[in-house]
């Protein structure tokens, strides 16, 4: 089968052998596959992976010994996969498990192939509702429900979001489906319209001072979610909150951050960080279509150009490219 490799921080595209399946597992053709800013990190060397990258996909079940039911339907899958013997395992959630791999991240082959094997209790059917289009934001709108998960957010709840990359835009129109108090904040006008036309009210500081947004936004918020992807966008989230509220952190950056750990001990604020979420709930939600993410795609290309599609994401302000198979 073609598939992508990394190694090196490089790409190669490679003919390896279709993967053999273990048990309880299953062998999924891919149908459309994400990029998304981890698996650029991938390449950079920073989760230490070599192998076929790639996280966010939908795809129909190829084969499927020991669940022969499952064979042709539509499937997205839950990207941790725990060890299942471990007490983390057993008796808390998977996500966590020390011996995990994680579908092209950590110890185990992704979805930028024409096949990939999954254990098949990651795996969730698709309802006939949801398009391909957009069951493969699946892993990343689990992502971003996972917030809701860990923080009551009600009609009440006041609360601000700060970036407009992918995960920010898709925080901020998930959230708002919780409340009509919130915000985005962001520098791209372009990217900041997706979530305005689906009722988020946004501030656009474009050639501002970066992380002045004390002049920008003068109210204090009960929840600030960091999604800037930047080290300092912590502090901002602090500064927006009120005291004893809840900072959540999505940024993954691999340059250190300082924070204001002052601002937190005398506010007594909470930090919370935050991953990946459940599928589950991401299939719920794409059902019940409260939000469209068509406009959240900027280009497609297949699986053969991927190159291409690497350097068209890696582009700032890039929104999500997809690989086609
Ligand atoms: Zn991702
Ligand atoms: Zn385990």
């Amino acid at each position: 089968m073609k598939a992508v490799v990394f190694e090196n921080q490089k790409i190669t595209m490679a003919d390896v052998p279709i993967p053999v399946l273990s048990k309880n597992e299953a062998l999924v053709k891919i149908h459309l596959a994400g990029i998304c800013a981890t698996d650029v990190a991938l390449f950079f060397g920073h989760h230490n992976f070599a192998g076929i990258p790639g996280h966010e996909f939908t795809g129909v079940v190829q084969s499927a010994p020991e669940q022969p039911d499952l064979e042709g339907r539509r499937v997205v899958a839950d990207i941790n996969c725990g060890c299942g013997q471990c007490d983390v395992c057993r008796t808390r959630d998977p996500r966590h498990c020390a011996n995990r791999s994680v579908v092209g991240i950590r110890g185990r082959n992704g979805v930028f192939a024409e096949f990939c094997v999954l254990p098949l209790s990651n795996l969730h059917i698709v309802p006939d509702g949801i398009g391909d289009k957009e069951a493969v934001f699946a892993e990343p709108l689990a992502a971003a429900l996972e917030i809701s998960r860990q923080v009551k957010v009600s009609e009440s709840s006041k609360v601000a979001i700060l970036g407009d990359g992918k995960l920010g835009l898709l925080c901020a129109m998930v959230l708002r489906q919780f409340t009509p108090n919130l915000i985005l904040i962001g520098r791209h006008p372009e990217k900041l319209i997706i979530a305005e036309l689906q009722g988020v009210r946004t501030i656009c500081r474009q050639g501002g001072r970066e992380y002045e947004t004390s002049n920008i936004v003068s109210e204090k918020f009960d929840l600030a979610v960091d999604a800037t992807g930047s080290p300092a966008g912590i502090n901002e989230a602090i500064r927006l909150v009120r005291p004893e509220g809840t900072v959540v952190i999505k940024t993954t950056s691999f340059e250190k951050s300082e924070i204001d750990l002052a601002g937190v001990v005398v506010n007594e604020l909470n930090l919370i960080g935050s991953r990946c979420g459940d599928i589950r709930l991401a299939v719920d939600f794409m059902e019940k279509k409260v939000i469209d993410l068509h406009p959240m795609i900027e280009a497609l290309y297949p699986l053969d150009s991927f190159e291409k599609a690497f350097e068209h994401a890696m582009r700032k302000g890039s929104r999500k490219i997809l690989i086609q198979n």
